[in-house]
């Protein structure tokens, strides 16, 4: 069950079993008040209580956990949701005969946007930036927020040429929309570095190939999408 569902669930649950305690503590009073109160009605009360703070207990943890696992500034998960989720991703994809693909996405000169505009204006960016790439993937594609201004985005497709379209779309899409910052428009660029995951890959060993691509893409030019077709052989896509 994902984050999303289990939240619903559990909202569910503690409506209900708040109507219920109010609905016992009625029935409750009632006795009081004619003076014939039961033991049993009392336990019923009591045991409709707990239950409904024993909800509120597993709300809190669940939100607590969440907080932990999702960034603050753009609601994205986080490095280490990706590293949790990626196994049950890995076989799904597998499952479906599809092939899972891990795309890095570096915001170019990010910095000169701080420099620029100001921290608060280079939030903004990001906060638009991740809604950006929400829009540009498939609402399956789960998007993590790695690092500062770096992001993964992993993509399941048949075959590499699949992979490699989805990349590219995701990459021209932030260059296509400018972003309103206070009075400004800002465009940004970013640099994608894609890569297949393999059989016999770890996690980190697929980052490792990604992130190889987008620094070979940022040291030719940047605002442009590369693939690791192996550790050494990189291939430019746009
Ligand atoms: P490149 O094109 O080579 O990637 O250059 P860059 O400037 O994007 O990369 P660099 O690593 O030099 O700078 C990244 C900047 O991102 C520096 C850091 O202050 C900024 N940054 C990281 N996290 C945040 C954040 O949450 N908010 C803001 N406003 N800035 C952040
Ligand atoms: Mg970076
Ligand atoms: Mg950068």
């Amino acid at each position: 069950m994902n984050g999303e569902a289990l939240d619903k669930e559990m909202v569910i649950t503690i409506d209900k079993n708040h109507t219920h305690m109010h609905n016992v503590a009625r029935e409750l009073m009632q006795s009081i008040v004619h003076q014939h109160v039961t033991d049993s009605l009392l336990m019923k009360y009591q045991k409709a209580q707990q239950e409904f703070i024993h909800n509120l207990d597993q709300y809190k943890e669940h939100l607590f956990s969440w907080r932990n696992l999702h960034d603050a500034l753009t609601g994205l998960p986080l490095r280490h949701l990706l590293y949790r989720e990626f196994p049950l991703v890995r076989a799904q994809c597998q499952r479906m005969n599809h092939h899972l693909y891990l795309l890095i996405i570096d915001i170019d000169h990010f910095k000169s946007i701080n420099d620029t505009w100001g921290h608060n204006a280079g939030d903004d960016v990001l906060r638009n930036v991740a809604l950006a790439l929400k829009e540009a993937t498939r609402k399956a594609e789960r998007i993590y927020r790695f690092g500062g201004e770096e992001f993964i985005i992993l993509l399941d497709a048949k075959n590499d040429r699949d992979a490699q379209t989805a990349a590219q779309r995701i990459q021209q899409y932030l260059q296509q929309h400018s972003f309103l910052v206070g009075d400004d428009k800002i465009t940004v660029t970013a640099t994608g570095g894609l890569a297949k995951v393999l059989e016999t890959d770890t996690l980190h060993q697929t980052i490792g190939r990604a992130d190889k691509a987008m620094y070979y893409g940022k040291n030719t030019g940047r605002n442009r999408c590369i693939m690791a077709m192996t550790d050494s052989e990189m291939l430019t896509i746009s």
